[in-house]
């Protein structure tokens, strides 16, 4: 019976979002053509980030939605699946149960780490898997159709989906799904969406995750969550060290010696 765990892989994305998103921007107060905007980057591309990082900032995010990212998505439980796809901006196609039969190999199945820990709690989970996998088999065989038998898989049943959506939908996914209070897969699913979003265009992604990324939370008990704390030190000791710098560079500087 496969054990399986979720992996993330980017398919496709708009070729350039960095520049589609300061273009967006700068339309909006520029008298020049979106053409003329779009050529002036390549040659700026200083301005182009700074563009980026004020409208982001300022939260006018409809300047992200031009810029689409495709991932595949494997090996996610049903568990997880279903909390995806509450996000209704994110497009979803799914392996099906109804034309799938898991025949001969079994379902693949996600097992959670905290039962995995525990030898005896992980071979109960997987003898239910196996029995459960021989029921369904047995009822395929008997000529229940697959949209029946499927009624008998566990919401450890894994499959794979494609997803997409535009850069603000997984801006606004990401700062759900990655928050501490998120469920644990889906928190896994989501730091490798992250994790790419941030290799693949690190200014558009420049402060995505939860909300103490961006130095505050709303969630009850947020103070107390070790991320929260954590992340807030370091931009404490980041502005420590920004103000010394200020400081130092302000001194006036020693005599020269001859
Ligand atoms: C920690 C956590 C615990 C959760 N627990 C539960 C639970 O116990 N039970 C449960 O049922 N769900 C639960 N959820 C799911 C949650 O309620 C949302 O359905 C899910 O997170 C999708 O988020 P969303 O609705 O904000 O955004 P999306 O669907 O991703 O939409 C993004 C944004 O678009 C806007 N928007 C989208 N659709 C509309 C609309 N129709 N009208 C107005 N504005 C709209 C909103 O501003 C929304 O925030 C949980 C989610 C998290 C992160």
């Amino acid at each position: 019976m496969p054990e399986t765990s979720v992996n993330v892989t980017l398919l496709e994305k708009s070729p350039h979002p960095t520049a589609m998103t300061a273009s967006a921007a700068r339309t909006c107060y520029s008298a020049n053509t979106p053409q003329a905007i779009t050529r002036r980057w390549d040659s700026r591309p200083d301005d182009m980030v700074k563009t980026v990082d004020r409208v982001r900032a300022a939260g006018h995010h409809s300047t992200l939605e031009h810029n689409i990212y495709v991932f595949a998505v494997t090996g996610l439980s049903r568990a997880a699946s279903h909390q995806l796809v509450r996000h209704r901006h994110l497009q979803f196609d799914q392996q099906s149960q109804r034309y799938l039969a898991f025949k001969a190999a079994g379902f693949p199945y996600v097992k959670p780490k905290k039962i995995a820990a525990r030898s005896d709690l992980s071979r109960r989970f997987d003898d239910l898997m196996s029995a459960l996998g021989q029921a369904y088999e047995d009822f395929l065989a008997a000529g229940v159709p697959g949209e029946d038998a499927r009624f008998v898989l566990p919401n450890a049943a894994a499959s794979h989906l494609i997803v997409s959506g535009n850069a603000r939908a997984w801006y606004d996914y990401l700062t759900l799904r990655t928050c501490n209070m998120a469920q644990w897969e889906i928190r896994e699913m989501s730091f490798q969406v992250l994790r790419i979003l941030k290799k693949e265009d690190p200014v558009l992604f420049r402060d995505a995750g939860a909300t103490c990324v961006r130095g505050y939370c709303n969630e009850i008990g947020g103070p107390k969550c070790p991320r929260y704390i954590a992340v807030t030190r370091a931009q404490i000791r980041a502005g420590e060290e920004a103000r010394r710098r200020l400081a130092d560079a302000s001194r006036p500087a020693p005599p020269h010696s001859i």
